[in-house]
């Protein structure tokens, strides 16, 4: 491989193919850092000072965002100067967490970043193996089920912790399959709520996606080369059904056609910002339309909130909290 394209001094590691850029490993951390910065002024997603709780799920993606944050937190872009929380959720499932919590802690200790972690149990009163331990029953997937739990423990955290916002480390690639999932869903409503930078009216903290410009395999090569300790496993629970076509259908169109995905990105913005029914503050970000759930008062878009619908029908067949309700 030749020089690199941006130093012109050390031997080129990667190349962006969309771009043609060919990259030693310094400065393809450098641009990462700084396409991070520019998403993050672009979309006015953090303001000076402030407290942003990062989701921090002991992955190569959440510890990736933190770990540029808190190098942003340094350096010249004002705006992403705050104070940094983690912000981690042990959903319960034994032999898998437990290391992904391992993980974030010691990247919390090493950096210096306060770390909050909440879990399922302490919130919902059962942990996900309990949740999820009648799967023969069920006509929902372990992660629909998992992710309405995995939302609101992020909020509840996000509250614990006294954050402005919460910064999560969805990528480019989850951007876009998501929004093929949610066009071969046929579920137009969702699209409308993919910003990568909202807030709700009736919840205090805004939601900001920090990598929604950066490729799924750049997060991974970044966590690589700056040998952040992660867990490679996946949840034993993961179900991705359809998604996982959809990414391999993206691959394949990206690796025939580079910066495929890049432009699908710009479509799936344009298309989110035209449907968006949300009202624009202020500072012209979304703001969220919600109502507060029927039964515990958190914002929902129905009557009864998803945690709400879900608990109940977990409470309703679960073995394993039957039995610790039974009289002994
Ligand atoms: Fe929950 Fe699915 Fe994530 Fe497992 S993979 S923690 S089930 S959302
Ligand atoms: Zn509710």
């Amino acid at each position: 491989m030749g020089d690199c394209s941006r130093c012109g001094t050390k031997p080129s590691y990667f190349t962006r193919r969309y771009s043609g850029e060919s990259l030693c490993a310094d400065c393809f951390k450098e641009t990462t850092v700084e396409k991070v910065a520019r998403t993050i002024s672009k979309y006015r997603m953090l303001r000076r000072g402030e407290r942003v709780g990062v989701a921090l799920s002991g992955g190569k993606d959440s510890l990736s965002l933190l770990r540029i944050l808190h190098e942003l937190n340094g350096g010249p872009i004002s705006e992403a100067r705050g104070e940094l929380v983690a912000l981690t959720v042990d959903e319960g499932v034994a032999g898998y967490r437990d290391e992904a919590i391992e993980h974030a802690k010691a990247l919390c200790d090493e950096l210096g970043v306060e770390h909050v972690v909440v879990s399922y149990s302490g919130l919902f009163g059962f942990s996900l193996d309990q949740a999820l331990d009648w799967k023969d029953e069920r006509d929902l997937t372990s992660c629909s089920m998992c992710g309405v739990f995995r939302r609101r423990a992020i909020d509840e955290a996000a509250v614990k912790a006294n954050v402005d916002v919460v910064a999560t480390a969805h990528n480019l690639d989850d951007y876009v399959q998501t929004f093929m999932m949610n066009l071969l869903h046929g579920d137009v409503e969702r699209i409308a709520w993919l910003d990568p930078s909202t807030y709700d009216e009736n919840f205090p903290v805004r939601r900001v996606k920090p990598f929604t410009e950066v490729y799924e395999e750049e997060v991974a090569l970044y966590a690589f080369l700056t040998k952040i300790p992660f867990q490679s496993a996946s949840c034993p629970y993961m179900h991705e059904g359809l998604r996982s076509e959809v990414r391999d259908y993206l691959n394949e169109l990206e690796a025939k056609h580079p910066g495929m995905k890049n432009v699908l990105l710009s479509s799936a913005l344009e298309v989110t910002s035209k449907l968006s029914k949300a009202e624009r503050a202020d500072d012209d970000l979304p703001v969220k339309k919600t109502i507060p759930c029927a039964k515990c008062g958190k914002p929902s878009s129905k009557g009864i909130c998803g945690v709400c619908r879900m608990t109940e029908i977990v409470w309703q067949h679960s073995k394993a909290l039957k039995t610790q309700e039974s009289p002994r």
